[in-house]
């Protein structure tokens, strides 16, 4: 396509590249290409579903509330999360915004009963508890030196960057994404979780990363086999949620301790002794600051008339 158009914008770079990766494979887990947090341990999901639940009772437990998830993976998370969710008598109708076929297939192993859509702005009229794990990172974002907008051209030995220097990174994906989430919040009610890597504050700087079987690869090498994500700047995220409030940004690590990963903790070795370093090492993974813990952060946005979240201070 370069070849015949010419240079295409990092951008769109991304968005290709990630449209025929995520279509074309699952990527998760030890065999795949990256491991996520719900990947990691049941004890994310169950916390994000009690989160949820709990805003959900202090909101006045509206019946007609629905679960919907932006890129759900494999459905671990979901599955996870509705599991908790039912201890607190909320069964939910489930939305899932995904595009791949292959991850459709293992969501719909894991959360037999969801729906699913191509956008965002097929989601139901309702009010919505709405998470969005590892979803933003994968959004494209454009690159610039200067005024000039980073490209990728094709040179005789293969891709190159248009122009190196000093890079700013933005998103319109994203802020349109963050727009209409919170567009649909402001109107039916309800609350939603973004989690991910990043910065709490805007800043300069290449954060554009290719991974591919667990370690970082050339980002102009094997297009579309392997995973392309930016850091997600979540102070643009909530400059971009309008109409709603928007808490601060924790860390994972806070985020989880907040509510109540340790008692979690505890409470899996009790019912299961033998797995008890396994245990641990998870929680480890999830919330130590040279982990997980610190460069993952979580925000969430609500409707103002629906509580505050737990799990900020
Ligand atoms: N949330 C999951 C998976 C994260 S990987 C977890 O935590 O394990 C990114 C997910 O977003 C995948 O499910 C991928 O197919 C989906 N995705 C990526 N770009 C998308 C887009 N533009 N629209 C909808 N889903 C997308």
């Amino acid at each position: 396509m370069i070849r015949d158009g010419g240079p295409v914008s990092v951008e769109r770079y991304m968005a290709l590249c990630n449209e025929h990766y995520y279509a074309t494979r699952d990527p998760l887990g030890v065999a795949g290409d990256f491991t996520t947090a719900p990947e990691i341990s049941q004890m994310f999901g169950e916390i994000v579903g009690a989160a949820l639940a709990d805003c959900w009772l202090r909101a006045g437990a509206p019946p007609d509330a629905v679960y919907a998830e932006l890129g759900p993976g494999r459905g671990t998370l979901a599955a996870d999360v509705l599991r908790v969710m039912a201890k607190a008598r909320l069964r939910p109708a489930v939305h899932f915004v995904e595009t791949s076929p292959v991850l459709r297939a293992e969501q719909a192993k894991r959360v037999p009963g969801a729906k699913w859509h191509d956008s965002l702005d097929d989601l139901p009229d309702a009010p919505m508890l709405l998470v969005a794990n590892e979803f933003f990172d994968a959004l494209p974002v454009r690159q610039w030196v200067g005024d000039k907008e980073r490209r990728v051209a094709v040179e005789e030995a293969g891709l190159v960057f248009t122009v190196e220097g000093a890079i700013r990174e933005d998103s319109p994906a994203r802020e349109t994404a963050m727009k209409a989430i919170a567009a649909r919040l402001a109107r039916h009610g309800g609350v939603a979780l973004i989690i991910d890597y990043g910065h709490a504050r805007s800043g300069e700087g290449d954060t554009l990363q290719a991974v591919h079987g667990h370690a970082f690869a050339d980002l102009l090498a094997s297009p579309g086999e392997q995973d392309l994500t930016a850091h997600v700047d979540f102070e643009a995220l909530g400059r971009a949620a309008e109409g709603v409030a928007v808490t601060p940004v924790v860390s994972q690590g806070e985020w989880l301790g907040r509510l109540g990963i340790d008692a979690r903790t505890r409470a899996l070795n009790a019912a299961h002794a033998d797995r008890e370093d396994e245990i641990a090492a998870e929680r480890q993974r999830l919330c130590d600051p040279a982990q997980m813990g610190e460069l993952f952060k979580v925000m969430a946005v609500h409707s103002h008339n629906w509580p505050s979240p737990a799990g900020w201070p």
